[in-house]
């Protein structure tokens, strides 16, 4: 049976995307793959009146299964209004989705948002397959976010050995030939916690941390003026806080050389066109860290609950810390 997105007091990404271009902000895009995660966002999002989109990977199908993944987001409305966000805007989003047929499914299944990921294919075929997915996705007004250059690092399936920056001459091309709503491009994010070699990296001299090369905001400019106004998406943009890596690592973990994404480099990315931000591993480092502190301190617990509940004021904290202080997305969905 065919659901609608819209019966799941959901929205797609169309008036989202402009007004926060126009506004010159960008759109929180979390995953979620369980309960206390998606509270967290849900909480975080409704006390900061912030837009949202929730993405769920092919990881967090195989993991928590599609269709308790879907009801969750129909829940997550209704947990929405419950405190007292009278519209919520919230999202659905299928994360780097592989095939015509899995973008299809979810299309039918109730997602008010697809992304198609031909970015590994060669270019006519990215265009071919990207054009077949916004041609189904549009007849029932769903959006479609489409890639065009490589990232570097491993989401899930989806992995890459080098980083391809997007070619800014392609893109006028590639969005009129697919009519895709949004692209995500290639400018040195990547995915994970490892984001970059200490190689890569150069190091503070006084902290004595690694600090990353930074993002190619030429690329993004050069992209930003061939489409004036159109909306561009950053995935692998999580920022692997060193305090959460720190806490991890005293407290048994071994995360060596975790680094991301600094947050200013972020912050600027968000006042420019790109208007969706993907963050995915900070919430993972958050949770763990929490549950990591937790047991050390408590080792004679053992009810999930115990430890899920900082772990999920943990997230939250990150959540809302994200909304304000780097995407600039609060109160723009009142
Ligand atoms: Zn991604």
């Amino acid at each position: 049976m065919k659901v609608s997105f819209t019966d799941l007091g959901l929205v797609n990404t169309r008036e989202m995307f402009a007004k926060a271009v126009k506004g010159g902000y960008a759109i929180p895009a979390f995953n979620f793959n369980n309960m206390e995660q998606l509270q967290a966002i849900i909480q975080a999002c409704t006390e900061t009146k912030s837009p949202v989109i929730l993405q769920v990977s092919k990881g967090a199908r195989n993991y928590a299964n599609q269709t308790l993944l879907r009801y969750m987001a129909q829940g997550a409305v209704e947990y929405a209004k419950e405190l007292g966000w009278k519209k919520p805007q919230i999202v659905l989003h299928l994360d780097h989705g592989d095939s015509y047929e899995v973008c299809k499914s979810c299309v039918d299944f109730g997602f008010s948002s697809v992304m198609i990921d031909g970015s590994h294919l060669p270019y006519e075929e990215n265009v071919a397959l990207t054009k077949k997915v916004v041609k189904y996705a549009h007849k029932h007004d769903v959006t479609v976010e489409a890639e065009l250059g490589v990232l570097a690092g491993v989401e899930d399936e989806v992995s890459s050995e080098v980083s391809h920056y997007t070619k800014p001459e392609e893109v006028i091309d590639f969005v009129k030939k697919t009519g895709c709503d949004s692209l995500a491009i290639s400018i040195g994010t990547s995915h994970g916690a490892y984001k970059f070699t200490p190689e890569q990296c150069t190091r503070d001299e006084e902290t004595g941390r690694l600090v990353p090369p930074p993002l190619a905001f030429d690329i993004l400019k050069a992209i930003e003026k061939k489409l004036p106004g159109f909306p561009i998406v950053l995935h692998g943009s999580s920022s692997v806080p060193q305090e959460y890596v720190d806490i991890i690592n005293a407290n048994g973990g071994k995360l060596p050389n975790a680094v991301g994404i600094p947050e200013e480099q972020l912050r600027k990315a968000a006042k420019s066109a790109v208007c969706k931000i993907n963050i995915d591993s900070d919430s993972r480092l958050a949770m763990t860290a929490a549950v990591r502190k937790h047991f050390a301190d408590n080792p004679g617990h053992f009810d999930p609950r115990q430890y899920l509940k900082p772990a999920r004021e943990e997230m939250k904290k990150m959540y809302v810390h994200k909304i304000i202080n780097v995407l600039g997305s609060q109160n723009k969905a009142r």
